[in-house]
């Protein structure tokens, strides 16, 4: 009978699709997926290690899964991706019935690591950076869990140094796929009807591909947008510091890239855009978020902030407030500074207290919600076209997405999942909107 197993993924959009490669490398080795984890031969925790508080959810999930294995001993217990990378042998003092631990470079190879464990005899460890001296980053098997959006990897690692960060410390310098192997899989994509890709990378829009013939970002978008059958693409993350002219040129001039741009601001203030290293000021900013919001296409832009981060004073809080007001975020994941391990942003003074964070953070997310609630009502009564993903989670209606990422929720038949539908929109919250499903063509 077939093993079975068990992935469960914390974090990122690239962690999800790190998940969907190992699973890919499982499956080419005739192991099945299992619908639990207590119906799995190993069970996997691919990990997140951005925040602390990531990384205590994989321990306190670790806990749960140790009755498990004192039931039963035969079971592999995996910890993979950028925690494992981090913290090495240490998760071992914590929890020493850990059988494999691999850094999130390791997808392609955690079947070897499961054949070559041995339960209870001592854990297989592969920390090991494919860096920039390893092999490129070429297509591998990849098990996906959507029938129609795909991630596509364009580079993996980062080459930057903000100084709150660890990912270049556990996923190494940005190492960049060829461009020829991008497009080649997004053509495969299509072919096999899948209708939007989202490309993938840390810093995803500091691409150059030099060999195959200086096709940056733009360009390797552009191309991407060519591809029959490809309906929408997005991006994720691009870096304020590499944001050019011909990036939004495309996303004016392709329709079939999505008009939303996650656009990371982390802070308002110049004083402490610079501490955390970002590269751009606060004007910087807010110059490229004029580009945008000037050009002829109506994109939406979401972003992620950092709040109590070293020496951020109350004005520079108010400064990251008044720059929300200024830019009106479609949506922002906002987070208390959290200190890792090896960072320099561990020797910078001033740490603001974990109270005044907890406070910065309720008065941010409380202004981004009445932001949010600004921007979607004046989303009533027009028709939008949205890609239907399934069910709500009131499993009563169906959910899906614009183009520019609102998720609007309608009611309507079953067979409207994995396709367009044109829907008026009826109602808001600062999340989602809520509208009536038009079936009967020429309404508009
Ligand atoms: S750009 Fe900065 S925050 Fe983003 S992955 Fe690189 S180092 Fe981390």
């Amino acid at each position: 009978m077939a093993k079975k197993f068990y992935i469960e993924t914390f974090g990122c959009q690239m962690n999800a699709l790190d998940s969907e490669k190992i699973a890919g490398n499982l499956c080419c080795n005739a192991m099945e997926p299992a619908e639990s984890p207590f119906e799995a031969d190993v069970v996997l925790l691919n990990t997140c290690s951005v925040r602390d508080r990531a990384v205590q959810k994989v321990y306190a999930r670790l806990g749960e899964f140790r009755r498990y294995k004192k039931m039963r001993g035969d079971v592999v217990v995996g910890v993979l991706g950028c925690m494992a990378q981090l913290e090495g042998e240490k998760i071992l003092k914590r929890a020493p019935y850990v059988d494999i631990i691999a850094g999130p470079q390791k997808s392609h190879a955690i079947y070897a690591l499961v054949e070559r464990s041995r339960p209870s005899g001592g854990a297989r460890i592969d920390l090991r950076s494919d860096d920039e001296s390893g092999p490129p980053i070429e297509d591998g098997p990849t098990r996906r869990e959507n029938p129609w959006r795909a991630g596509v990897t364009v580079s993996e690692g980062c080459s930057r140094s903000c100084t709150y960060c660890v990912v270049p410390k556990t996923r190494g310098k940005e190492r960049i796929r060829s461009s020829r192997n991008i497009l080649r899989e997004i053509e495969k994509l299509a072919a096999e009807g899948y209708v939007e890709i989202m490309l993938l990378g840390q810093t995803v829009n500091s691409y150059l591909d030099r060999e195959g013939g200086n096709v940056d970002f733009a360009e390797l978008l552009w191309r991407a947008a060519q591809v029959e059958g490809i309906e929408r693409i997005r991006f994720t993350s691009p870096h304020p510091s590499d944001f050019t002219r011909d990036l939004l040129d495309v996303m004016v001039s392709c329709p079939r890239v999505c008009n939303h741009i996650h656009l990371p601001v982390q802070s308002g203030s110049t004083k402490i855009l610079r501490a955390m290293r970002r590269g751009y000021t606060r004007e910087d900013y807010l110059e490229i978020v004029q580009k945008i919001v000037n050009a002829p296409r109506d994109i939406s832009i979401s972003t992620d902030i950092i709040v109590g981060f070293p020496g951020e004073s109350e004005r520079d809080f108010e400064d990251t407030l008044t720059l929300m007001e200024t830019v009106r975020y479609d949506s922002a994941f906002s987070f208390k500074y959290s200190p890792r391990p090896n960072t320099e942003a561990l020797d910078i003074d001033g740490a603001v207290p974990d109270e005044e964070k907890s406070r910065r953070l309720t008065v941010l997310q409380q202004r981004q919600r009445e932001i949010q609630s600004r921007i979607n009502q004046t989303y009533m009564g027009r028709i939008l076209e949205v890609f239907v993903d399934g069910r709500a989670r009131s499993r009563v209606s169906l959910t899906g997405r614009t183009g520019n990422n609102k998720i609007v929720n309608f009611d309507g038949p079953e067979t409207l999942i994995g396709s367009f539908a044109r829907v008026r929109i009826t109602g808001f919250g600062p999340n989602s909107l809520k509208g009536s499903w038009l079936h009967e063509q020429g309404l508009e």
